[in-house]
């Protein structure tokens, strides 16, 4: 007889977040590719919650699997490794593509890979799409209008992209993966969604990604300058990552394909703006009690000028008509309250830290 423990009593979790029970008739198999990311995961949270069965492709470049352990062992749902620049073989019915790093200083590190992941990536998903007539959706991006002439941007205004600047390989990627999209959905009828969206923020960001949120809220935090890069005069609209979600959610379960639908908050602020917003916020938190107070030693943040970056677009807010008439979707969370949050979750995440 073999030494060994009997595992069969051992159940790898029993208590998981509350999903829906949904017949199976409304139950879909949904594949949510860059599902670690921080868009991702809040993404994947919602269809666990609404019933569906969720698979996650994630090769982990700027995504984590802490924001998804929650999930792990539930019957609903499925973690993959994987690289979407490598085809994939799965039955589903629906394809949220979001895999791609997304803040400048990730789709920087390798460009080439980050084209590659653009390209090659959506060719596959597209590919999978079409085996499986699964309904597509891309996460396309605000960056498609590159340095914008027209402001707000509708979704009519074709761009002004540096083709070979140094974010060329988000923005040219963004590009060639929308055409691939049309191309797919025109020549071989996969039914497809694409959503250009704007600034996104919340909880799960990642701390040192070098967005504008997350640089300013942990730098207030830490009592360390927030650094504005220029004159802070750019401009960029906010919104939060649940809003997002909803209208992703809607732009997938609406009959709209026609064409790319903006989703983004109309909420337009200078980066100078945002940072004293941040700054002024942190402060006032602080003296409620809700996140805990500047250690011994360290002094309240000041706001820095340092050089620009290159290429960086001068101005940023979505026209969201479309998104109001076809999805009848509009953000609800306002930049205040979302902000609020977010202080909050990377207040706990430095704590947990120490
Ligand atoms: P993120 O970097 O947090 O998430 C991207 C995820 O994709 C990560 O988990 C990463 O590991 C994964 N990934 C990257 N390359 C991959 C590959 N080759 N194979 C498999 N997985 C890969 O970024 P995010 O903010 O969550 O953005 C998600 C999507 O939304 C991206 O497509 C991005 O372009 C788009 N988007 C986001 C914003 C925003 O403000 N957050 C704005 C516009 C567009
Ligand atoms: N930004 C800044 N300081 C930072 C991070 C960002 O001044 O620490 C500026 C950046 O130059 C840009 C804006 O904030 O004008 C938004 O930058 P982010 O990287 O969040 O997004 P994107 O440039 O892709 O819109």
């Amino acid at each position: 007889v073999p030494d060994w423990p009997s595992a069969v009593s051992f159940t790898s979790r029993t208590t998981f977040p509350p999903v829906k029970k949904l017949p199976k008739a409304q139950k879909r198999r949904v594949l949510v590719t860059g599902g670690a990311g921080f868009v991702g995961s809040h993404l994947v949270d919602r269809l666990m919650f609404l019933g569906h069965d969720v698979v996650v492709l994630d090769n982990f470049f700027s995504g984590s699997k802490s924001t998804l352990s929650h999930w792990v062992g539930h019957p609903n749902f499925e973690l993959v490794r994987g690289d979407v620049v490598e085809p994939l073989l799965i039955e589903v019915d629906q394809i949220y593509h979001l895999a791609c790093p997304a803040s400048p200083k990730a789709y920087q590190i390798n460009a080439v890979k980050t084209l590659k992941t653009s390209f090659m990536g959506t060719l596959n998903m597209l590919g999978l799409a079409k085996r499986t007539k699964a309904r597509f959706l891309l996460s396309s991006t605000s960056e498609v209008y590159g340095s914008p002439s027209v402001h707000p941007q509708p979704e009519t205004y074709w761009g002004n992209v540096n083709p070979n600047g140094p974010r060329s390989c988000y923005d040219e990627g963004k590009r060639v993966a929308e055409a691939l999209t049309y191309g797919y959905a025109r020549q071989d009828g996969v039914d497809v969604r694409v959503a250009r969206i704007f600034n996104c923020f919340g909880p799960r960001m990642s701390a040192d990604d070098g967005r504008l949120v997350s640089n300013f809220v942990v730098a207030a935090l830490k009592g360390e300058p927030l650094q504005v890069y220029g004159d802070g005069e750019a401009t960029r609209s906010l919104m939060f990552v649940h809003d997002l979600i909803s209208g992703l959610i809607a732009l997938m379960e609406s009959d709209y394909s026609e064409g790319p639908v903006n989703i983004g908050s109309p909420d337009e602020g200078t980066v100078l703006s945002w940072a004293s917003t941040i700054l002024a916020l942190v402060k006032d938190l602080r003296a409620t009690g809700s996140i805990p107070p500047l250690a011994a030693g360290q002094k309240e943040s000041e706001i820095e000028f340092v050089p620009a970056v290159v290429d960086d677009p001068p101005r940023r807010k979505p026209d969201i008509t479309l998104a109001k008439e076809v999805l009848a979707w509009e953000p609800r969370w306002t930049v205040m309250a979302g902000l609020e949050e977010t202080i909050r979750y990377f207040a706990s995440q430095l704590a947990e830290g120490e």
